[in-house]
């Protein structure tokens, strides 16, 4: 067993971890970035989330990975919405879903807004007009240029398969994590990127789950009474092209009939660099269920509705295109949207996101935002965005610990806001701020709610960090990459 010594430790690797690690590391702290599994990403890699959605505030951390994507053959492209079933093509079947194929006119510019001033029609929103574009890479590619950028620091040390047991409190500042093997670590700060505020909920921080009602926060959308609901999960899976039409086995314990609801889940799919398709149920499990079942059975029976769904995307009489694809990658890992999130100094709500940049006067917005507000499942729905909003530090300080930051979807985040401040771009950016906060409060001798705001903004601006909006020309221009 040994003691270790560092400035920062981070717990979660996905990408509120990466932003966190990179951003202390090259600010000069010595950074240890613990990960359970044996790869970095989390949900961009093992839960099958191999794309950025559009979106505001990627032109960070996650601009800089896709250069470097783009540098490696076959692994990136941008893609455009090709078909979708709210707005057949004339003549044509309806598509159980929506469809995006790489469009090599389209540049990293293009999948940086998903806001509209305007509201959508259904044929502007998912059909040829529609302004959406995203990323979509190949996750080896990805999480090996990332293990490059946190190399290259000198000062970032990555342990996989590794998991903390314990955490030691004293008076509000963790001192150490036991970990899995007995080590033990200490350090000035800590960044809980574990997604669902593992390090929070060991250290004792006041917890948020399922749905506030409407009294909690009196945002116009929340429920009249307090539910046990959480957004949706999905158990994403990957297709390939053969050469031949065929309809891969059902297995015998699998139902061709869909047992869960009334009909089988429409899917978001997009297609790789290599023609491979990406196949995102929209969802596989509601929330309850996945609760109630909990992760390992939750996966099993998962498992089971992918190869259900796959059938019947195969045996439909409309899509025989489908024949011509076989099934080759479950993804490792459930797609969890939300669990529980932490009470911080501040709590982003409806209001905020309502307001949006140009009413909200915090004066610590650390990120911008502008995905919908998007909940999967029975009763969800999704409410697009008329401007971008900005994430404020204050939703990184779980109240009650010092030296202590959550930076991932498990943030101080009501669970409506939650399911629009969420997607990979808006992680990497909260943890962009997280370590360079840690990075000032080292270098000012500060706990980490007293670090000066106006410095943490400059610095992250300095970094190509996004929080201002209209996009001023001189970061359209440095974005522009033709
Ligand atoms: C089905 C689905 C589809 C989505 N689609 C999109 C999309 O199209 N575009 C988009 O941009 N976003 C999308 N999102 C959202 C986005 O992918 C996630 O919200 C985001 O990746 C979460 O990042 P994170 O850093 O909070 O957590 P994660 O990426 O989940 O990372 C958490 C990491 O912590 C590790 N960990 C957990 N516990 C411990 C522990 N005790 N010790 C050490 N390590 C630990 C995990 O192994 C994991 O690597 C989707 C989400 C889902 C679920």
């Amino acid at each position: 067993m040994s003691l270790l010594h560092y400035d920062l430790c981070v717990v979660g690797a996905g990408s509120g971890g990466i932003g966190a690690a990179l951003a202390a590391a090259r600010a000069g702290l010595s950074v240890l970035l613990l990960e359970k599994s044996d790869t970095l990403g989390g949900n961009a890699v093992r839960g099958g989330v191999h794309n950025w959605e559009p979106g505001v505030g990627g032109t960070d951390f996650a601009f800089e990975i896709y250069q470097r994507l783009r540098a490696i053959p076959g692994a990136v492209a941008i893609t455009r919405t090709t078909r979708h079933c709210c707005a057949p093509l004339p003549g044509l079947p309806t598509y159980p879903g929506g469809e995006a194929l790489p469009d090599p006119a389209a540049t990293y510019l293009d999948t940086l807004q998903r806001h509209s001033a305007h509201e959508y029609s259904l044929v502007e929103k998912f059909g040829a007009m529609t302004p959406w574009r995203a990323v979509v890479f190949e996750p080896e590619a990805y999480s090996r240029v990332v293990a490059e950028m946190l190399a290259e620091t000198g000062r970032c040390s990555v342990r996989f398969n590794t998991a903390f047991r314990e955490v030691r409190v004293r008076d509000g500042h963790v001192e150490s994590l036991i970990l899995d093997n007995g080590d033990e670590v200490r350090a000035k700060f800590f960044v809980d990127s574990t997604a669902d505020a593992k390090l929070c909920q060991a250290a004792g921080c006041e917890l948020m789950r399922g749905q506030e009602g409407r009294d909690t926060f009196n945002e116009p959308d929340a429920p009249a009474q307090p539910s046990a609901k959480i957004n949706a999960v999905t158990l994403i899976y990957r297709i390939m092209p053969r050469a031949h039409a065929a309809i891969d086995p059902l297995p015998p314990d699998v139902p061709a009939q869909c047992w869960w609801q009334a009909s089988f889940p429409f899917s978001a799919n997009f297609g790789y660099p290599n023609g491979d398709l990406n196949i995102n149920m929209l969802p596989t499990m509601q929330g309850e269920e996945f609760l109630r079942l909990g992760y390992a059975a939750a996966y099993a029976e998962c498992r089971r509705r992918v190869l259900a769904h796959w059938h019947f995307l195969q045996t439909h009489p409309d899509f025989p295109e489908f024949q011509r694809y076989t099934i080759h990658w479950i993804a490792p890992a459930l797609g969890v949207r939300e669990t529980v999130r932490v009470v911080g100094e501040s709590i982003l709500t409806q209001h905020d996101i309502a307001a949006g940049i140009s009413r909200q006067t915090d004066p610590d917005l650390i990120a911008l935002a502008d995905h919908a507000m998007d909940r999967h499942g029975e009763g969800g729905g999704c409410v697009e965005l008329k401007q971008p909003y900005g994430v404020p530090y204050r939703c990184l300080l779980p109240r009650g610990v010092d030296n202590l930051l959550v930076a991932c979807r498990g943030a101080s985040f009501s669970s409506i806001s939650a399911s629009s401040c969420r997607l990979s771009r808006t992680m990497l950016a909260l943890g962009h701020a997280a370590g360079t906060a840690c990075a000032l409060a080292q270098k000012h001798t500060l706990p980490l709610r007293q670090v000066p705001v106006e410095e943490l903004r400059q610095r992250l601006r300095a970094q190509n960090a996004e929080l201002d909006w209209p996009r001023p020309p001189t970061a359209m221009k440095r974005l522009d990459e033709k």
